[in-house]
């Protein structure tokens, strides 16, 4: 079912989200919040999205970059679901990126993270898993993850001058990229 998108100035977005348990995982409310995720990331056109941003307070994001080729075809992670996730920063160097967010639409930020990380969470059956990823794909994970921490990615813009509309970011800004 596709759901409202919680934006910018709800409260739900700045809480610590809770840590399912493996019952909660494996029962049929946790099957309907996969659906709502999934189908609402699809209906407003993201790549990720975080319960929060539907209203639930739970940590579970999803990213899929599989069907999603304006990145570019060679990242690619299929539908995958975090659950309890922890992200363990591999490398000092960063990356830079023009973020955005369904809970703080028509706009896009600039926003540096690491850029080689590990991701330990559990999944679907509620098995830990991990992977290391680098560059777009790490970026994704952090900006979804943040989320179930009460992050937004405009909390890491350093130069706030680097925050823009959709509309002036592809006059101004994307041109001089
Ligand atoms: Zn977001």
């Amino acid at each position: 079912m596709i759901r409202p998108i919680c934006r910018l100035g709800n409260p739900i977005l700045r809480e610590i989200c809770k840590k399912l348990t493996k019952q909660e995982v494996l029962s049929d409310k946790f099957t309907q919040l996969k659906q709502d995720l999934f189908d609402s990331m699809k209906h407003y056109g993201g790549i990720g999205i975080a319960a929060p941003q539907i209203g639930v307070n739970a940590q579970v994001a999803l990213i899929d970059l599989e069907a999603s080729n304006r990145y570019g075809a060679e990242i690619t992670l299929p539908k995958t679901y975090f659950i309890n996730p922890q992200i363990t920063v591999l490398s000092d160097s960063s990356e830079g990126n023009w973020e955005g967010c369904l809970s703080v639409p028509g706009m896009r930020g600039y926003v540096e993270r690491p850029n080689h990380i590990k991701v330990t969470y559990y999944n679907e059956v509620f098995e830990e898993e991990s992977f290391e990823t680098h560059g777009f794909l790490a970026v994704v994970i952090q900006h979804e993850l943040d989320h179930l921490y009460g992050k937004l990615y405009i909390d890491h813009i350093k130069d706030m001058s680097l925050l823009s509309f959709q509309e002036e970011f592809e006059t101004f800004i994307l041109p001089q990229k």
